[in-house]
């Protein structure tokens, strides 16, 4: 197979040895810090955790929550589409009958571990029942131990949406 040689870019030494492309540069970089130093509002970047983010969507997966109908119970029917549809396989559920005489499941214990989670949103989208959100507006999730980042489902039932939707949905 022929070899296609190509020839090396510069042919003077002023070319070949880069310096002024270093020089146009560095040049570059020092008018933008000496820019920055003296008007920060152009900076595209936020000294968090000092300064909270103000521009998260409404779309934006945070932590997520388990809905309540408006009867106050839970809304979640234990049926494990968005365990089975996770694929960190992180979704941990018990169900049990429900115990008001509806004819329906409910989740004895329900938890994600926050460690495993990819934050996909799959298993928001699996379910048939709206029970899952992540509509916390949470993205901070700070534990001292890999305990505390299982969160279980009384934890994910108080979690409430920040965007202006109730942990509440009508029927
Ligand atoms: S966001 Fe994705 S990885 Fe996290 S619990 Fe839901 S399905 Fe699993
Ligand atoms: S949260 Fe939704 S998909 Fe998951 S078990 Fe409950 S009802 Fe089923």
């Amino acid at each position: 197979m022929a070899v296609k040689v190509v020839p090396r870019y510069g042919n003077t030494l002023k070319e070949k040895s880069y310096i002024w492309a270093v020089v146009a540069g560095m040049k570059l970089t020092l008018k933008n810090f000496t820019t920055n130093l003296s008007d920060t509002s152009c900076i595209p970047t936020c000294e968090y955790p000092e300064t909270q983010p103000s521009d998260i969507t409404d779309r934006y997966r945070g932590l997520h929550l388990l809905t309540k109908r408006d009867d106050d119970t839970v809304r979640c029917v234990a049926c494990f589409m968005c365990a089975t549809a996770c694929p960190s396989e992180c979704i941990f559920i018990e169900a049990q009958e429900r115990t008001d005489g509806v004819d329906e499941k409910e989740p004895k214990t329900f938890s994600i571990d926050l460690l495993e989670c990819i934050f996909c949103g799959y298993c928001v989208e699996a379910c048939p029942c709206d029970a899952i959100r992540m509509d916390t507006g949470i993205f901070s999730i700070i534990a001292a131990t890999r305990e505390e980042f299982i969160v279980d489902k009384e934890k994910l039932l108080s979690h409430t949406g920040i965007f202006g939707k109730e942990n509440s949905l009508a029927q």
